[in-house]
């Protein structure tokens, strides 16, 4: 007879990696692991995950301590077991968080209440289409991989409108056929509504989505169709990758190259890798993008992931025609050329759409004084401040500290301010003046902070309600409408001098998935890149349509630094609001790690991040740099380093960064 063990393990959100004890109450169960209970911790009150039941305290616990009781059971049923824990050991021993964090981020917050169930995902009734024989190729390839079940993985290398999204349709249709469950990652839900909905059309009621517009309640509703096997597929975003199928038969990442696939808090997870870990024994990873990482890119080509590849479009029309405009050769002062203008007029004239893309939101990049010529910098933050016109306030992108604009140059006391730049916001006030008859939107995180109006945007624009739409990186994902025959890249070079080895490999994925919106029916779409940089490496190659010989090139600067793929980093960010204090924890660790520092690894810094101050804090930096990433990591155990705060200063452990600002 089973009877109810005395004390219970368990583990909560806080950066301490134990388990702690507390009493089984009089009204508890006699087996409740993986389920949540309410306990009292320090003096916070925290959901508790319940690790497993004992008879008796383990001998690390002191005798004579008071172990407390717990308070109330948030779930009536188990919404873990030993997987999730054993996943989230592995996301605590790889991404150096506690076991409670790593399980946090895993497991949705809700609770089980009475609330309506999610919407319904729109369906498309789209039955399997007849694949062509590149499709053919891959799918056959990818069913081996599904049927081997060992941890095959495979990079799907499409172009734009090659048929990717029907090439996983299939796979994940053979998978749920032979009887194994299927995670599909997407890079957020709002953005690719037409990916969503193929694979609903598949699915039907079998398909569990979880995103960020969810209510708790219905986030753990989904989680745990998903965990009591009701389901035979998951789709979402990042965090979707943790879905609880026992052994999931199929990954997909689609998209696989987005950033957006990294987190930015600790566990700095990337889903990538924990699919990889996923997989590593069992199941099949399938990787798709028209512009892989180059990280991804470079295993395919040296065999470690098999490669595929769709080089045609599933329609027959050509090629979209790409035209660079040198704006350096254009009226200055200008934000859209006189040829492009003129572009977008055709274009509306013979009913069709356009789209407009810059990485920059707000009216102008800054304010610049005309006597003393600087620039308005944020008091908290190292970087120039962005002038929001509609709101006449200048605001700071990484902080969001706010200013009413200024009469004179705060820096000189005397000079006008005169706007340098142009953000979004300027790109549609001047396209309003300059074609008064076309409709003009606008997509970017100011335009879409409120619920739905991403949606609402996108939707006008699918029914032909706008005839330009302006846009941040928020429009170069996914989208697919029939008759955009126009994408213009404005400022093409933005990223291109930033202080991060990656800024040329995203500039050139940049230019690449924004001409793959267009033409992407039967029209002839037509792509227009403006710079001050045209003969740049990565904008010349997207130009050119040279993507291998630029990936070469970029792979032998890359060798020549030992960046990655030729390397891995670990990146130590050390924020604080003093700069003494924050300096001095930085020199202090460089020399713990200089202690330890392995053979055949680098330490590099401290040094200040190139944003080398957000948010009022300041910022340093420490990179490790070896072949591993198990040497690096162990590096950092030995030298007794952790996330969290020391001395008043925040240390950030960042594995295999994908951000260097
Ligand atoms: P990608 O994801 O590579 O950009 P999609 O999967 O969205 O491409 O395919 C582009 C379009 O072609 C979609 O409208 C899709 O329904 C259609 N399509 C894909 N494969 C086929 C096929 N084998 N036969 C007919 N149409 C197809
Ligand atoms: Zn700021």
């Amino acid at each position: 007879m089973n009877s109810k063990k005395k004390y219970l393990e368990i583990a909560v959100n806080r950066p301490i990696n134990e388990t702690f004890y507390y009493e089984n109450p009089a009204s508890g169960e006699i087996d409740p692991a993986g389920k949540r209970v309410a306990v009292d911790f320090g003096r916070s009150r925290l959901t508790g995950y319940i690790i497993s039941s004992t008879e008796k305290l383990p001998e690390h616990i002191k005798k004579g301590i008071t172990i407390k009781k717990t308070g109330k059971f948030i779930d009536d049923s188990p919404v873990f077991d030993i997987k999730t824990i054993e996943l989230a050991s592995w996301i605590s021993s790889f991404y150096f968080c506690s076991l409670g964090q790593a399980m946090s981020t895993i497991i949705p917050s809700g609770k089980r209440g009475v609330t309506p169930e999610a919407s319904q995902i729109f369906k498309d009734d789209m039955d399997l289409k007849k694949l062509n024989a590149e499709q053919n190729t891959a799918v056959e390839k990818i069913k081996k991989g599904i049927s081997a079940n060992a941890g095959e993985s495979f990079l799907l290398h499409g172009i734009t409108g090659s048929g990717k999204t029907e090439v996983y349709r299939h796979c994940a249709e053979f998978a749920v056929n032979t009887g194994k469950k299927v995670i599909i990652l997407v890079p957020e839900i709002s953005l690719t509504p037409q990916t969503i909905s193929r694979f609903g059309a598949l699915f039907g009621d079998r398909i569990a989505v979880l995103h960020s517009r969810l209510t708790p309640a219905q986030r753990i509703n989904q989680w745990k169709k998903i965990y009591n096997n009701e389901v035979d597929a998951a789709i979402g975003a990042r965090s979707a990758v943790f879905a609880p199928f026992k052994d999931p038969g199929l990954i997909i990442i689609d998209e696989e190259h987005v950033s957006s696939y990294k987190a930015n808090d600790c566990p700095r997870y990337h889903a990538r890798q924990v699919a990889f870990h996923r997989t590593r024994n069992s199941g099949c990873l399938v990787l798709g993008s028209a512009t892989p990482s180059f990280d991804t890119l470079y295993h395919a080509k040296n065999k470690t992931i098999n490669l595929l590849e769709l080089k045609s479009r599933i329609s027959v029309h050509p090629d979209p025609e790409i035209k660079i405009i040198d704006m350096s050769e254009q009226p200055s002062g200008g934000v859209i050329s006189p040829p492009l203008i003129k572009t977008i007029k055709d274009h509306f004239k013979s009913g069709n759409q356009s789209l407009l893309f810059l990485n920059r939101r707000g009216y102008s990049s800054f304010l610049i004084c005309s006597d003393c010529s600087s620039a308005i910098q944020c008091p908290h933050c190292s970087i120039t401040m962005t002038y929001h016109r509609n709101r006449e306030i200048l605001l700071c992108h990484y902080c969001g500290h706010a200013l009413k604009t200024p009469k004179k140059c705060p820096a000189c006391n005397t000079g006008i301010l005169k706007v340098a730049g142009a953000g979004t916001e300027r790109i549609e006030d001047f396209l309003e003046k300059r074609l008064p008859d076309l409709r003009i939107s606008r997509v970017d995180a100011d335009t879409t902070s409120k619920k739905d109006s991403l949606f609402k945007i996108l939707n006008d624009f699918r029914n032909k309600e706008i005839d330009v739409l302006v846009g941040t990186q928020m429009i170069t994902k996914g989208l697919d409408f029939p008759d955009v025959t126009l994408v213009g890249v404005l400022s093409a070079e933005t990223e291109i001098n930033l202080p991060d080895f990656r800024s040329w490999e995203r500039t050139y994925n940049q230019i690449i998935q924004v001409i793959g919106r267009c033409g992407r029916a039967e029209k002839k779409g037509t792509a227009v890149i403006q710079t001050m940089m045209p003969d740049a490496d990565p904008i010349k190659s997207a130009l050119t349509g040279d993507g291998e010989g630029f990936f070469e090139r970029e792979m032998k600067r890359r060798m020549e630094m030992s960046y990655p793929p030729f390397s891995r980093m670990i990146r130590i960010v050390l924020r604080g609001k003093d700069l003494q204090s924050t300096e001095n924890e930085a020199q202090k660790t460089a020399s713990a790690l200089k202690k330890y520092k392995p053979e055949e690894a680098e330490l590099l810094g401290p040094a200040p991040c190139p944003l080398s101050k957000i948010a009022k804090n300041y910022r340093i930096h420490v990179i490790l740099k070896g072949k591993y990433i198990s040497l690096l990591q162990a590096w950092i155990k030995n030298a007794g380093l952790q996330e969290g705060t020391k001395s008043k200063v925040y240390y950030e452990i960042d594995i295999d960064p994908v951000s260097m600002m």
